[in-house]
């Protein structure tokens, strides 16, 4: 069985208390790999290690920072189908989609080692000083990550870490660590020094609490559940820590009168069902004109029956399993609570039938009308492939629905009028705004949220900021 260590001050080593766990593929419940568990003992010894490494990084000149983080993404290109293999493995998505996570998080890094140049400060001319303003690297920062994008999400991280001069350590999801891990090996690999690059293991009720509690970590980076960030953000406040939080999502897809019905379609099935709805930035919900509704759903319904389920390691498959047990019985029960409250099942809200489905988390992408605004699938973070379709008479009702959730990440509207799309995207609460697209994620633009979506930004030049302090040197002359 493949055996996974963690990686503390440029060694690969065992937890000092010796436990391990086992992870299980979620196709088959079959063991994958064994890998270290770690305490708050190893979290502190990584968070000594990256203060060690922190006056080499940050001192080395960025345009040497930049040479190594080409060379860094060029190992994990190198070592992509290794890494690919063990996210489907442990994570249960189809091989295709773990090849373009990889090849993403890839594209993450060389995209930072040349936004790292782009550090630039300000000269300002005042009467009878001068002020230079400089932007320097917050110190050692803690990348604390979920499981449905666990290497890709954490380039979002390590690219304008490193790239800023931070040293970090990493803490993986505890069930889905083996891609995560080796990602951050083959950074490691890449001519870093010793301890600029960490990653421990563990339950995140231990050595994710100690990274944030910890005052040697001065940022934090999270990305995961909205009751774990309130955690996160009520401890970072002991020491005033700089934090980041990715939370939840309950994305709204508004389709109008004057859309493109099939791109529409073609796009909100592939949103809604993707990585089976475990994504942030899902399509939850989708408002659709009433003078269309009826031909979108039809069209919808069929497409998503064409959907092919099964085990990530098959070819052609759209859909692997979903990644737990307790994911699947969420989902369940979202589905029956919005049956028991009057919704129409128009497609799946099962498991599917056949041998092969029998031992994994299987679902069939569900499709649900007649829903209303109290039902769980419409309020709550459902984090599965469900889509419920509710009608609207006029724009403004469809916003004034989309808006009324607690979450605030993505937002998407299909439309081929453009004052329309000016109006929706102004009067959209969310922090992505997708015009004729179903993804918000574009590496050279800001990504988060508002509302209980969290609050700071990643990718694009507002990433690597995020890991920066300001500082202002004023100079009498
Ligand atoms: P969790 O919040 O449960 O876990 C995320 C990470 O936090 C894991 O590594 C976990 O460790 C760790 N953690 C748990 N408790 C603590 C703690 N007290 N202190 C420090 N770290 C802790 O999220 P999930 O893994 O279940 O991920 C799914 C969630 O992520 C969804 O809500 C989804 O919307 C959100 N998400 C948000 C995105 C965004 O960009 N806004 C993108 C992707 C997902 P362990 O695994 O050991 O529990």
């Amino acid at each position: 069985m493949y055996q996974l260590q963690m990686l503390i001050d440029g060694e690969r080593v065992a937890s000092r208390s010796g436990k391990a766990s086992i992870i299980r593929n979620p196709a088959n419940q079959e063991s994958v790999a064994e890998f270290s568990l770690g305490s708050r003992e190893d979290a502190h010894l990584a968070l000594e290690a990256a203060k060690r490494a922190f006056p080499i990084w940050s001192e080395m000149s960025s345009q040497k920072r930049c040479e190594i983080l080409h060379k860094a993404s060029a190992v994990v290109r190198e070592r992509s189908d290794h890494i690919a293999r063990l996210l489907t493995l442990e994570q249960g998505k189809p091989l295709k989609n773990a090849r373009m996570e990889v090849m993403a998080s890839a594209g993450v890094l060389d995209y930072y080692a040349e936004e790292g140049l782009r550090n630039f400060g300000q000269w300002i001319t005042s009467g009878h000083s001068r002020s230079i303003v400089i932007k320097q690297p917050i110190g050692v920062a803690a990348l604390i990550t979920p499981w449905n994008f666990p290497v890709d999400l954490l380039a979002w991280k390590v690219g304008p870490a490193l790239a800023a001069g931070c040293t970090l350590v990493a803490k993986p999801p505890s069930l889905a660590p083996l891609a995560a891990t080796e990602f951050i090996q083959a950074v490691n690999d890449s001519g870093l020094p010793s301890g600029a690059v960490n990653v421990v293991h563990g339950p995140g009720s231990e050595v994710g609490a100690e990274l944030v509690e910890n005052p040697i970590s001065r940022k934090i980076a999270f990305t995961g559940e909205t009751e774990t960030g309130r955690w996160i953000m009520a401890h970072a406040a002991a020491h005033i820590k700089r934090i980041s939080l990715e939370l939840g999502g309950q994305s709204p897809f508004i389709v109008c009168r004057d859309a493109d019905l099939d791109k529409a379609v073609a796009a909100s099935v592939q949103r809604a069902f993707s990585n089976m709805g475990q994504i942030c930035i899902s399509i939850n919900r989708l408002f659709v004109a009433k003078e269309i509704a009826e031909e979108f759903t039809a069209k919808f319904v069929e497409r998503t029956r064409r959907l092919k389920i099964g085990d990530g390691m098959e070819p052609d498959v759209d859909l692997g399993p979903m990644f737990s047990e307790s994911q699947r019985c969420k989902t369940k029960e979202h589905v029956d609570d919005a049956l028991k409250r009057g919704a129409q099942l128009l497609y799946g809200g099962c498991e599917p039938e056949g041998e092969s489905y029998q031992k994994g988390f299987f679902y069939v992408p569900t499709v649900l009308s007649e829903v209303d605004q109290s039902m769980k699938v419409m309020r709550e973070e459902t984090f599965g492939p469900v889509a419920p379709i509710i009608r609207f008479e006029s724009l403004d009702q469809a916003i004034a629905m989309a808006n009324d959730s607690e979450y605030g990440l993505a937002a998407y509207i299909f439309t081929n009028d453009l004052s329309t799309a000016i109006y929706a995207s102004e009067h959209l609460e969310a922090g992505g705004i997708g015009v004729n697209v179903n993804n918000v994620v574009d590496l050279q633009a800001p990504f988060g949220g508002w509302k209980q979506s969290g609050f700071g930004r990643e990718l694009g030049h507002y990433g690597l900021e995020s890991y920066l302090e300001t500082k202002h040197i004023r100079i009498g002359v």
